[in-house]
């Protein structure tokens, strides 16, 4: 690892930092940059998010996304919250396991998996390309209503033929897990210190989670934004990737209000590594505050 290191690659890919007694490790699984489509954000012209995209850093006419998962050590378990694309995406991605062991975990030492919803870049690393588990002893936690939407063959049938394919990914990662999937309701705490927030919108189901400790509390905002360096500064903008646009941005507002007003540590899953900082409100919308790197 030195000898990479010093010829070249980067540090690996996790962070750590404590919410009460939990240790909380951000996980990087890989950045994608690739020409931003017309239309991305349907309710801005091409300019003007390409205007958001340069304010912020980045190039204007790319659609720059990273990913980032958490695992949580808690009560003796190691808990995986979201688990990238695995062997299945495209270079750049797929780093989330070498980081994973980087920090001192293997897969098989992962007792439970937490998906936040079931789009690819979240669900696609709990299978390897041979059909097996990731994480061998891991039990899948998934959010009800969104097992409820995306399993169902009506919706599945109903839908318009470019949604097809997100149905079919789920029917690929889940279809042989419908015995043993828990599937955790809103407001639940379903693990100890891990409690499901309704952030529906960008999918039917999706669970912002929040994980709570000794009187302190963070949460893992899931894509209530694509990458927030944009989306938090334009709250009202829509991404072609959210499903239910109305929803959607109201979602992102309750909780970015929640965790501006309650002064939450928020870890975003498409913000850029270590993903994890601080929200605050002001006259335009919020601003996305990244937390201070402690090096102990
Ligand atoms: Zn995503």
């Amino acid at each position: 690892m030195v000898d990479r290191i010093a010829a070249g690659a980067q540090a690996p890919g996790f962070y750590r930092f404590k919410v009460g007694e939990i240790e909380v490790i951000a996980l990087h699984e890989g950045v994608l940059v690739r020409d931003r489509p017309t239309g991305f954000v349907p309710n801005a012209t091409h300019e003007e998010v390409g205007e958001a995209y340069a304010a912020a850093g980045m190039a204007r006419d790319k659609l720059t996304i990273t990913f980032n998962a958490l695992a949580v050590r808690t009560a003796g378990r190691v808990v995986l919250i979201d688990t990238g694309l695995g062997e299945f995406g495209p270079p750049g991605t797929g780093q989330l396991l070498g980081n994973l062991a980087a920090a001192g975990i293997q897969p098989g030492e992962v007792s439970a998996v937490v998906i936040s919803h079931f789009h690819a870049d979240h669900i696609l690393g709990v299978n390897r390309k041979d059909g097996q588990p990731t994480f061998p002893n891991a039990e899948i936690f998934v959010p009800a209503k969104e097992w409820d939407f995306w399993m169902d063959d009506a919706q599945m049938d109903a839908a318009p033929e470019a949604a097809k394919e997100n149905f079919g990914l789920c029917r690929q990662v889940f279809g042989k897990l419908a015995e043993t999937v828990r599937r955790y309701a809103w407001d639940e705490e379903f693990l100890p210190g891990l409690t499901s927030v309704r952030a529906n919108g960008h999918t039917p189901g999706m669970s912002a989670i929040r994980i709570t400790s000794a009187g302190e509390t963070m949460m893992f905002v899931a894509d209530i934004t694509n990458n927030p360096l944009v989306f938090v500064r334009h709250p009202e903008w829509q991404a072609m990737f959210d499903m239910d646009p109305v929803e959607t941005i109201a979602t992102r507002k309750r909780i970015l209000d929640m965790a501006a007003a309650e002064k939450l540590r928020v870890s975003f899953y498409h913000a850029p590594f270590p993903a994890t900082g601080y929200i605050v409100k002001n006259s335009s919308g919020y601003e996305f505050l990244p937390a201070l790197w402690h090096a102990d």
